[in-house]
């Protein structure tokens, strides 16, 4: 049988045991695509299968908080999930919708839509099926995915010099991802960011971040600056406390195309995705 578990099954188990003692002071982060719904070429080709549903329905209303953490636009994310009672944050954190159907967005975003827009005309104006583009227009981000590249180094020099090059000319950012190149504007906002807002929001004892590229790389160093933080609470004149109280949890879905970086800063590691539903399982099975 293939494993699932990779590594730090230690640090799962140790979570586990405190998700069990107190599920309502935990909370789960979760990004979507390649973590809970396996990468498909066409973005919109994505589903979350039925098994992975269930388990996150049967957590939402144990756990103090289950967020989906996700690029996409924060309405296409809930809409491919769709899991009631969940938090759902879009567009790497520029967007978040609350489990009562409140949306908030970043207004700082706001004035650089119109550059952004004229970006998202720039890309649709090029050889999409040549050049094996798919866009997603998220109006304060446009993404550009190019998994469908004959040619991956062909493409990735047209998007540099028609995409990258003039988006940093109007002052956007760029960040990267596999097969991914996101124009979004200059604001500081990140899966990260929004893990450390909604953390603040409740008190969480542990906190678990499931995913599976570097964007989610925020999210695990949110955890553990989040964990840091409760050390020097628990203990402020200094030193370790007797024990930690706050527990974190980076869960990295591993693939053969899963970025160093991810795996270098993951405390578990898991064969994506059934490694992903074993740990849901083992979370369902905990909270019982
Ligand atoms: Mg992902």
């Amino acid at each position: 049988m293939t494993r699932l578990i990779l590594h730090g099954e230690d640090a799962l188990e140790r979570c586990l045991s405190a998700v069990a003692r107190d599920a309502a002071t935990t909370a789960l982060f979760c990004d979507i695509d390649g973590t809970i719904s396996p990468i498909v070429a066409d973005p919109y080709a994505a589903v979350v299968p039925d098994e992975f549903r269930a388990a996150l329905v049967k957590l939402a209303p144990r756990l103090g908080l289950l967020a989906f953490v996700t690029g996409r636009d924060v309405c296409q994310g809930r809409d491919l999930v769709r899991v009631p009672g969940a938090t759902y944050v879009g567009t790497h954190g520029l967007e978040t919708l609350t489990p009562n159907g409140a949306a908030h967005a970043d207004p700082a975003a706001e004035p650089y839509v119109d550059d952004v827009q004229a970006m998202v005309c720039r890309a649709e104006a090029l050889d999409a099926k040549r050049l094996g583009l798919v866009l997603e227009n998220k109006r304060t981000v446009l993404a550009v995915h190019y998994r469908l590249a004959p040619d991956e180094q062909a493409t990735r020099t047209v998007l540099e010099s028609e995409i990258v090059t003039p988006a940093r000319e109007l002052g956007l950012l760029i960040s990267t991802g596999h097969f991914l190149v996101e124009v979004r504007p200059p604001v500081v906002a990140t899966k990260g960011t929004a893990t450390l807002a909604l953390l603040a929001g409740g008190d969480y004892r542990t906190a678990l971040f499931l995913g599976d590229d570097l964007t989610d790389c925020t999210g695990f160093a949110a955890l553990r600056e989040w964990a840091k933080a409760g050390d020097a609470l628990a203990s402020p004149a200094g030193g370790a406390p007797a024990a930690p109280a706050r527990l974190s949890c980076a869960i990295a879905a591993i693939t053969d195309e899963t970025p160093q970086k991810v795996v270098d800063e993951s405390d578990v590691r898991v064969a994506a995705t059934p490694g992903v539903y074993a740990v849901l399982t083992r979370l369902v099975a905990a909270i019982r």
